[in-house]
């Protein structure tokens, strides 16, 4: 064991509790996480002692308030590795921050004619931003496909990268598959084109340690609901050289340097960006949950929840009927499958009458979903509070559901 297991479920108050009269077992973790009572309360002791909006007084709560916050972006940067604090943008979520590159970095560099590069394991998030700007743009979206285990084809994708490719979105891992993407190989490849690389990091950050200057990605993003953090809370991080290019996504307060009747000057990074007040309860409890991570070691976490996932597909491979969706050797902790001509949602409904939280349908993922011509999935995604014990349950769960419905 890497860690003490009874002590971190000890910290995540949620884990406490018995749902239909039995301990609830949480697995949907790449949906939303639980939070561990460090951030529960940061979020307190921000409201009984800091709270006031930020960047605009001199009074003391002003001043505290917004040093906490700055404080807490260098966190960030220091957790991701970026180069500068200039380059992480506060966001509601990863869909934001999506939404933010696909309008801006759209409206200064994609152009008729332009191309953009995505693949078929994206979550709707980092998709149909894409699929949209490049409609209104009169550019061109292509889909890069994936082999039988889930993996991208990556001579697919070197054979799409020409002098017309703008960009190359992609995510970190796919919230179905679990597949973990080979962003560093393919970061390398599009800049040999000179094409910049937006990695989708909403099911990476979790899971593995990030590194952006050693990834050398362009853009990077993530929710904090999904690192143990609040939900509202997300970050951006972008290179300095594509982010003071952009136009503001956002018009408003904070984002401003100057407002003249006909004209206005923008504010420095990272604040161009940052339009409005914040949510600075949010990033309290994402910085909270950033230094509880760092205190258990993403290595760390990311070994055993590799462990767990081991463990699942070796006991759940024993099951007759039972399907994998997503085997690729490189792959973070959650598992996607259908149980014989099964319907995923029927599934689900038993497993959560045994207190065992899973997610079933599409995942936002309905391209990929459609290419694989199955209704959706039951997924089972892990956290590293998940015990081998829970993964039993769940295998006696399946047990059930064919019990009572093969
Ligand atoms: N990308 C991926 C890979 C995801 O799994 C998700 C959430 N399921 C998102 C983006 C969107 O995250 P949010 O809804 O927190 O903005």
């Amino acid at each position: 064991m890497i860690f003490n297991i009874e002590q971190i479920r000890a910290d995540f108050p949620i884990l406490q509790q018995q749902i239909y009269k039995r301990p609830l077992i949480y697995f949907d973790n790449a949906a939303s996480t639980q939070k561990p009572s460090q951030v529960i309360d940061a979020i307190r002791q921000y409201y009984e002692h800091d709270n006031c909006n930020i960047h605009r007084g001199v009074h003391y709560l002003s001043v505290k308030a917004t040093e906490a916050y700055e404080e807490a972006r260098k966190e960030i940067r220091q957790f991701i590795n970026a180069k500068s604090t200039h380059e992480i943008i506060f966001t509601k979520g990863a869909t934001e921050s999506l939404n933010l590159v696909a309008s801006s970095f759209g409206k200064r560099y994609v152009h008729s004619g332009d191309e953009v590069i995505t693949t078929i394991m994206e979550h709707h998030s980092n998709f149909v931003p894409w699929q949209q700007m490049c409609l209104e743009r009169g550019a061109r979206m292509h889909v890069v496909g994936i082999n039988e285990k889930g993996e991208l084809d990556l001579e697919e994708l070197k054979s799409l990268l020409s002098e017309k490719t703008r960009l190359v979105a992609l995510t970190h891992v796919s919230n179905v598959l679990g597949t973990i993407n080979p962003v560093k190989e393919i970061v390398e490849l599009a800049h040999k084109y000179g094409v910049p690389v937006l990695i989708d990091g909403a099911q990476g950050v979790s899971h593995l340690p990030v590194d952006v200057q050693d990834l050398d990605c362009d853009f990077y993003c993530f929710s904090g609901h999904k690192l143990y953090a609040p939900m509202g809370t997300g970050v951006l991080y972008g290179k300095e050289k594509y982010l003071e290019e952009m136009p503001p996504y956002q018009l408003g307060g904070e984002m401003i340097k100057d407002v003249y009747l006909d004209h206005t000057t923008f504010n420095e990074l990272p604040f161009k960006f940052e339009a409005g007040t914040p949510n600075v309860e949010g990033v309290m409890g994402l910085q909270a949950a950033v230094a509880y991570l760092t205190g258990l070691g993403m290595g760390n976490i990311a070994d055993y929840e590799d462990q767990l996932l081991k463990y699942a597909f070796e006991k759940l491979s024993a099951i007759d009927g039972f399907k994998f969706y997503g085997t690729s050797a490189h792959k973070a902790s959650l598992i996607s499958f259908l149980i014989g001509n099964i319907h995923p949602y029927d599934a689900g409904m038993i497993i959560d009458k045994m207190g065992i939280a899973v997610r079933t349908g599409h995942h936002c993922a309905m391209p990929l979903i459609d290419f694989l011509k199955i209704p959706g999935t039951v997924r089972a995604s892990f956290a590293f509070y998940n015990t081998r014990e829970e993964i039993d349950q769940l295998v006696f769960a399946i047990s059930r559901v064919k019990q009572m419905l093969a």
